[in-house]
């Protein structure tokens, strides 16, 4: 089943949970504005080749729509598609203003030159500048883009408008309006939910094992965080294997130790472990910080944890999530766990908006009171629906979503 399929399926699911009606489904179930565009690029041998690339404004009920840009050879419509729905999820379940978009080019990025990552990047917001802009749709980073990419397409943008317009795209660099805390976002807002959910499992921080897949930005962030509040992080991994030191690792020498051989493996004192272990390790809280489908049916039933808390967006398919309901693991879901990131881009949107720039503390103290009141507000709705938090955090956006759909008459 291609992954838009499994998207109106959970739609479905959801929908009967809830009672919505006919329409509010077939809502739902549509993406507003579909892009697809094909332009050319002068590669550094004089040759044109072309690319494809979409854009897929999902839904802008809410506000404009948000969403990065993924450079992938596997990027498809189905893909972009649900990944625009799930942003407009996201950015509901933590309250903040904006709708669902999400874009991508078909091209694998480590294949091209500096030069022709550049002419690639300014020739896409080229295609699709008519449909972006700070009160449209507005762009990010996603796989395998970066702020240079972003600082590009602003270049870009701002050339074809004659004027500035920072607010177009965010995960800009520091120089180019970027916010300050926008690294560590996606972590910081993960370690507050963590810090929830711990609370409520009535797990102390000091008794707390934590165990990281994935140790980029998402996971590398995230240990350190989690480590300098108090929790024990006792094995991380990457994608040539992992470590595990049960009186817990010290994270900043484990960083070190990557920074030099290119891999958390060998670090001195752990024990090297495979992937496979390390999901199934005996440990308090697991955060899956790395690819999707990494919990399935064939080890959900190995997991041990008490606590999920999804890092990575989609880490767990459907079919892991009933067995680890079933065994009463609380899994906190990717559009809650991981939306710190979106959350900060929309700080740096309001900051270039208004030409004014809050330091880190106020970057931080306003993300750790969205992200608080929406676990509370995920956690009361799944109490109220008798569901779990995933379905609960669905329930809790949706339902946002279809108010505002409302008001409009447009339902
Ligand atoms: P990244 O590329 O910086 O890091 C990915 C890490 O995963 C690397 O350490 C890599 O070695 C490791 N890895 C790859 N394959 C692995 C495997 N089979 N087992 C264990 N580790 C493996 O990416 P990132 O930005 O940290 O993103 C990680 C996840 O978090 C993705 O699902 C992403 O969509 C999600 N996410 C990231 C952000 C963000 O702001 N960075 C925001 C929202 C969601």
């Amino acid at each position: 089943m291609s992954v838009f399929e499994n998207v109106k399926e959970n739609i479905d699911y959801v929908a009967k949970t809830m009672k919505l009606d006919e329409g509010e489904v077939e809502l739902l179930k549509s993406p507003k504005r579909i892009v697809q565009v094909n332009f050319p690029v002068k590669m550094d041998n004089g040759r044109i080749r072309r690319f494809n690339g979409y854009r897929v404004q999902y839904n802008d009920a809410r506000g404009p729509t948000k969403g990065g840009i993924r450079y992938h050879p596997k990027v498809d419509l189905g893909e972009v598609k649900s990944l625009a729905f799930w942003m407009a999820l996201k950015c509901a379940v933590v309250g903040i203003p904006y709708g669902g978009a999400k874009g991508g080019i078909e091209v694998d990025p480590k294949g091209l030159s500096d030069r022709e990552l550049e002419s690639l990047s300014r020739a896409y917001v080229k295609s699709i500048h008519e449909i972006i802009g700070p009160t449209k749709d507005v762009p990010a980073p996603d796989v395998y883009t970066n702020p240079q990419i972003m600082a590009w397409m602003l270049d870009e943008y701002e050339k074809i408008r004659g004027e500035h317009s920072p607010g177009v795209i965010t995960g800009k660099p520091i120089e180019l309006g970027g916010s300050q805390g926008r690294g560590s976002a996606t972590a910081q807002g993960g370690a507050f939910v963590l810090d929830e959910a711990a609370r409520i499992q009535n797990l102390k921080p000091n008794k707390t094992s934590v165990v990281v897949q994935g140790f980029g930005n998402a996971g590398s962030y995230m240990a350190k965080i989690v480590s300098k509040m108090g929790y024990k992080i006792t094995a991380v991994s990457d994608s040539k294997g992992g470590v595990l030191d049960e009186k817990g690792l010290d994270v900043g020498k484990v960083e070190k130790h990557k920074e030099k051989t290119g891999s958390v493996k060998d670090f001195v004192g752990a024990k090297n472990i495979s992937n496979k272990e390390l999901l199934e390790l005996e440990c308090d809280v697991l955060v899956p910080a790395a690819l999707e489908n990494q919990i399935t049916k064939d080890n959900a039933n190995k997991v041990e944890a008490e606590v999920i808390v999804e890092l990575a967006n989609g880490p767990t398919t459907p079919d892991a999530d009933k067995i680890l309901d079933k065994k009463g693991v609380m899994v906190v879901p990717d559009i809650l766990a991981n939306a710190g990131g979106v959350t900060v881009s929309y700080f740096e949107w309001v900051q270039n908006l208004y030409g004014y720039y809050w330091p880190a503390k106020e970057v931080h103290d306003k993300l750790e009171k969205i992200m608080r009141k929406a676990f509370g507000e995920v956690y009361s709705k799944s109490d109220e629906y008798k569901t779990n938090l995933r379905t609960g955090a669905w329930i809790l956006a949706i339902e946002k979503i279809i108010n505002a759909e409302r008001a409009r008459g447009n339902i």
